[in-house]
């Protein structure tokens, strides 16, 4: 039975609920009315149930598709501005004892190298992160109590977060790792992680246990009941996602809503991002072997109702997809991407690594981070380098009600102007440091309160005289 308030998975994440959402919608996909009404509510920009939300996603009504767009590019102006914030993974340890049928990691892959950074490879590579100009990290490892424990994940953290090299610091570590018990959560949390990202994957249990037949991770209430672990453990920043391709997509998208209203409805505080990585090819993986593969235009319209959905979260689009697709999502609702990123254990030190068969998948957009930011730049986005709010202590509730404030663009958009100065000022070529020169010049008067415009001045000056780490 249907319980968004469970802390079961079954019943927070109920099957007979998806159906009778998924055949509500089929049975109103040519309801105008009731999609207008949808349309309306959803421009009070305070979000949609999975019953509303799926109607917009199944409309087949040509002119209230043309009003879905254009009112998530609304709302994703709205709240996130032109601003985009970057980030890069960092791959810790490929060892892995599950069996996910669609990873290269899994653990019966026998040609694929195992490699688990030692502290000195992991300065290495933050180091080569640095000298890109990353600000913020996703760790990823894959799950194996002997050759990946905890402890060596705390001890990463604290290694990277100790690294100053040049004027470059990774000021934010977001977490990727298995699902775990509270009081691992809780140690995260201790050692000063950003957000806790956990993909689910898919959401149809059935689905799920056939696609990771063996080890722990076969345990599908153990993996969906982990954001609620986590947050018991005191981490309010999470992010989910699902490996779109798996399974049905409408299923998934329903569930990923699900998902969200649960957090929201127990912990008071929804995701602060979801993901939407579709399946790539990687070693030992064929992406043709899962039939639900969706199309760019699909794609682009699961993106603009997930952003009309839940307007507060952050929704992260990374490398796997190409340049043209990310250019086609950005402004229906991205607030984040990932740039010059490399999917293999020890891939920034070592790129040549990258060419043997040892990524988690295959990188379609493989622009350096100067190049990623260029080509923002020229779109008229805004790269951000920001990581203000999580060492301000703004995480969680307060986040959300900074956001709800709608001081948001008194914050973020300084705070974006000031990394990306720090970031031409250490890293950036000529012709992008160009580009961000005249971009900032424009973009310092849609700062709303002067007070702060005339600080962002000063600080923007105080960058140029070498001093760095100005945040509002
Ligand atoms: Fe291991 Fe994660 Fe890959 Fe599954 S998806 S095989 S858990 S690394
Ligand atoms: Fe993100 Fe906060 Fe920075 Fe805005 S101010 S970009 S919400 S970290």
């Amino acid at each position: 039975m249907y319980d968004i308030k469970s802390l079961k998975a079954e019943e927070f994440i109920s099957h007979q609920e998806i159906l009778d959402t998924l055949a509500y919608a089929e049975a109103n996909k040519h309801n105008e009315k009731l999609i207008s009404e949808v349309i309306e509510k959803a421009k009070l920009r305070k979000g949609l149930t999975h019953r509303e939300a799926i109607l917009l996603l199944d409309c087949d009504i040509e002119e209230k598709n043309q009003e879905i767009y254009a009112l998530a590019e609304q709302i994703k102006k709205d709240f996130y501005g032109n601003r985009i914030v970057m980030f890069a993974p960092l791959y810790l340890s490929n060892y892995c004892v599950n069996g996910c049928v669609y990873c290269p990691y899994h653990a019966k892959n026998k040609h694929i190298a195992r490699k688990q950074l030692s502290q000195e490879e992991i300065v290495k590579e933050v180091v080569a992160l640095q000298d890109m100009g990353h600000k913020r990290l996703a760790l990823e490892t894959g799950e194996d109590p002997v050759n990946c424990p905890i402890e060596y994940v705390l001890e990463s953290i604290k290694t990277i977060y100790s690294i100053k090299h040049k004027n470059g610091e990774i000021r934010r570590v977001n977490v990727n790792i298995a699902a775990t018990t509270v009081e691992n959560y809780r140690k995260l949390k201790d050692a000063g992680i950003g957000t806790y990202i956990l993909f689910q994957e898919t959401y149809h249990k059935e689905s799920y246990e056939k696609l990771h037949p063996t080890g722990p991770k076969h345990n599908y209430t153990y993996h969906t009941e982990a954001m609620d672990r986590a947050m018991e453990g005191g981490i309010d920043d999470v992010g989910i996602g699902v490996l779109f391709g798996l399974e049905l997509f409408r299923y998934e998208f329903v569930g990923l809503l699900m998902h969200a209203e649960h957090l929201e409805a127990v912990h008071g505080v929804g995701p602060h991002t979801i993901s939407v990585p579709r399946i790539r090819h990687a070693d030992d993986i064929d992406p043709n072997a899962f039939d639900n593969g969706i199309d760019d235009e699909t794609f682009a319209k699961l993106v603009a109702c997930i952003r009309i959905s839940v307007p507060y979260t952050g929704m992260i689009v990374s490398t796997r997809e190409s340049q043209k697709c990310r250019e086609k999502v950005l402004h229906l609702g991205i607030s984040q991407v990932s740039g010059g990123s490399r999917t293999s254990v020890g891939g920034y030190d070592h790129p040549e690594e990258e060419d043997d068969n040892s990524s988690q998948f295959d990188v379609s957009d493989n622009r350096t981070l100067d190049e990623v930011v260029n080509w923002l730049m020229r779109l008229g986005y805004i790269p951000s380098f920001c990581t203000a709010c999580y060492r301000e202590g703004r995480t969680g509730d307060r986040f959300m009600s900074l956001c709800k404030s709608g001081q948001i663009l008194n914050c973020c958009h300084p705070n974006a102007l000031m990394t990306l100065k720090e970031y031409l000022l250490d890293y950036a070529s000529e012709d992008t440091r160009r580009i961000g020169y005249e971009l900032i010049k424009n973009e310092i008067g849609n700062v709303p309160k002067e007070k702060i415009r005339e600080i962002l001045c000063r600080n923007l000056e105080e960058i140029e005289e070498g001093k760095r780490d100005f945040r509002f």
